[in-house]
């Protein structure tokens, strides 16, 4: 399986290709400055409340936002929105990776869903 690292903030991200990337925003802490939108702007959209939200395609996560809803992330915006949440001043893009069940079993074990 192939990966791939990211630095967010002093941390890295293991990003597993087999691994697909959801996001949420805490819209109490958004400064609405749109540095997550310079970067990833098929992900994140500013409202006319000046507040930011996630995009998934065409759907706004804006009812009610915050963590009751996760975007899924394409492949092509992940680096993209790892460095908005990096960068965010708000520490406010909160990043959450599905790993396939196989990608969690212990090396040699039998896949958790065989
Ligand atoms: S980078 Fe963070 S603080 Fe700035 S608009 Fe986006 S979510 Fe809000």
């Amino acid at each position: 399986m192939k990966s791939s690292t990211a630095g967010l903030g002093d941390g890295m991200v293991e990003i597993h290709d087999s691994a697909r990337i959801q996001v949420w925003i805490d819209q109490d802490l958004c400064t609405g400055d749109g540095i997550c939108t310079d970067h990833a702007p098929e992900v994140f959209t500013l409202l006319e409340d000046g507040i930011a939200y996630c995009l998934e395609g065409d759907k706004v996560f804006n009812d009610p936002g915050g963590s009751a809803e996760l975007a899924t992330v394409p492949v092509h915006m992940e680096a993209g929105v790892i460095a908005a949440a990096a960068e965010c001043p708000g520490e406010c893009i909160f990043i959450e990776v599905d790993e396939p069940a196989e990608a969690l079993a212990p090396a040699g074990a039998a896949p958790l869903n065989a």
